[in-house]
């Protein structure tokens, strides 16, 4: 079975050269389950050599250790793999823009392929390499089951726009993953990464420190069959309670591409598993990809800008109204606001890297009504969700924060001070939903 080839796309008009084929790892960090890999091994065939790099960046915009201790624990494993299939991995470091086309000289490559990513950095660092290599850079969407280029060309308005689209293209690209075939023979000559000097020259922020979920494809795996095992029965019903243990926490897996999105929809579209089945397919497929279609077809997805035009309005009627509290970032980061529940939900962030879906909204909505604006207010979310989330700097991440503070894929809801029509929540709701006392004596205090 071969790589469909609506997840393929050009990023330059070069022409295939003979040489190696180079598979420039970025989003999807994984051997298995990755169609960028696979169509890179379907190009090497018997005949090519077939290599893997990966360009680590210091100090990337808004990582911190905790993120690169995750993504690197990852990648050593990644190496491990390649390695049992004869694949060389290359860890490089600096500039992708001239990282990659310098690899690409050096191995005579005929071809390079790449993840996609609808994130500025990620898209201008293609666009770079596109323009440098002489040859061709060969996008795949590993990432989406339904290929974000294919599903729509333009931004949908909500999840029952893009709802129709996925699910007639479902039949097509809910298939299952070929094996990764090793390659003949191992390579020449090709020295193992020097691992821990790479984490002593790393330059990071290390004040948020690594977490104790176990990262790696591996562990991903069994993250997934325990999910699906013993909590996707009761995801329909209790999804929306952070004390029910009922969500998959698989979400900074698939940020890192250390489990394909495609492989849990699998899994959960086998374990016949009726509403829960239903439910999670509705969250990993439809409002994940979402999420990639709203970044790839608007430059503002981390700006007012990219939010509706009612929100934008409505917030702008309600900028000068009066704050029932005023906190600073600095207040909201160290968890000092009045609110037990709020404090208690910053806490599991700042401690474990997590916090869950439901509390992601409140915990974001007050941030608006507690902020001098919409702009300090969206400001905040990002900043302490791309920081302290495991699964930050994310597409989710940036739709979450504007669906919460600028109503983007929602509706116009009942008129409020600061909110305008924008949905407001607070702890009352959360209290209907869920033993909010439970929940702070849960965190740490
Ligand atoms: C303010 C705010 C910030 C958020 N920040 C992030 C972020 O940085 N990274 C991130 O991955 N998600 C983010 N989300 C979306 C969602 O809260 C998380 O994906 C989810 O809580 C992760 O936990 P889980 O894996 O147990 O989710 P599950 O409930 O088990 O869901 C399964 C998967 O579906 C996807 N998903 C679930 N809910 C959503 C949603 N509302 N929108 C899009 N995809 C969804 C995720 O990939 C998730 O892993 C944010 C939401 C809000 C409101």
């Amino acid at each position: 079975m071969r790589t469909n080839t609506m997840r393929i796309h050009c990023l330059n008009k070069a022409a295939m050269a003979d040489g190696t084929i180079l598979y420039w790892m970025s989003r999807e960090q994984r051997i298995h389950d990755n169609w960028g890999l696979l169509h890179a091994r379907e190009l090497a065939g018997e005949d090519r050599q077939l290599a893997v790099a990966f360009c680590l960046v210091d100090d990337y915009p808004g990582a911190t250790l905790r993120h690169y201790d995750f993504m690197l624990r990852g990648l050593e494993e990644v190496e491990r793999g390649l390695m049992e299939l004869h694949i060389p991995f290359f860890l490089l470091k600096g500039d992708p823009v001239l990282a990659i086309p310098a690899l690409a000289a050096e191995l005579n490559a005929g071809a390079v392929i790449t993840d996609f990513d609808p994130l500025r950095v990620k898209q201008a660092w293609q666009q770079g390499v596109a323009e440098t290599l002489p040859v061709p850079l060969i996008e795949v969407d590993g990432h989406n089951v339904i290929p974000a280029r294919l599903v729509s060309d333009k931004q949908e308005y909500a999840a029952r726009t893009i709802r129709p689209k996925i699910h007639r293209l479902s039949q097509e690209f809910l298939e299952e993953f070929p094996p990764l075939a090793p390659m003949p023979g191992p390579p020449a000559q090709h020295s193992v990464t020097a691992w821990a000097t790479v984490r002593r020259d790393l330059i990071v922020d290390d004040s948020v420190g690594p977490v104790g979920l176990e990262p790696g494809e591996a562990a991903a795996h069994i993250a997934l069959d325990t999910f699906v095992q013993s909590r996707l029965h009761r995801y329909s019903d209790r999804r929306n309670d952070p004390v029910a243990d009922a969500t998959s926490r698989l979400s900074a897996y698939f940020h890192f591409g250390q489990l394909a999105p495609l492989r849990a929809a699998l899994a959960v579209a086998a374990s016949g598993k009726g509403e829960g089945q239903a439910a999670y397919l509705e969250e990993l497929v439809v409002r994940r990809e979402l999420s990639d279609n709203f970044c790839l077809h608007n430059p503002h997805y981390d700006s007012l800008d990219g939010a509706p035009e009612w929100a934008r309005k409505t917030l702008d009627e309600h900028r000068d109204d009066p704050r029932p509290y005023l906190y600073s970032i600095e207040e909201f980061e160290a968890a000092r606001t009045h609110s037990a529940l709020w404090n208690a939900a910053q806490r599991q962030m700042l401690e474990t890297g997590y916090m869950h879906g439901y509390l992601r909204m409140f915990w974001a909505k007050k941030i608006l009504e507690w902020s001098a604006s919409p702009e300090e207010a969206l400001a905040t979310v990002i900043r302490l969700n791309d920081r302290y989330q495991l699964d930050g700097r994310d597409p989710n991440g940036y739709v979450g924060a504007l669906w919460s503070v600028a109503g983007l894929h929602d509706r116009p809801w009942k008129t409020r001070p600061v909110y305008g029509s924008v949905r407001y929540m607070n702890e009352n709701g959360c209290r209907r939903k869920f033993k909010v006392d439970d929940y702070i004596a849960s965190q740490p205090g």
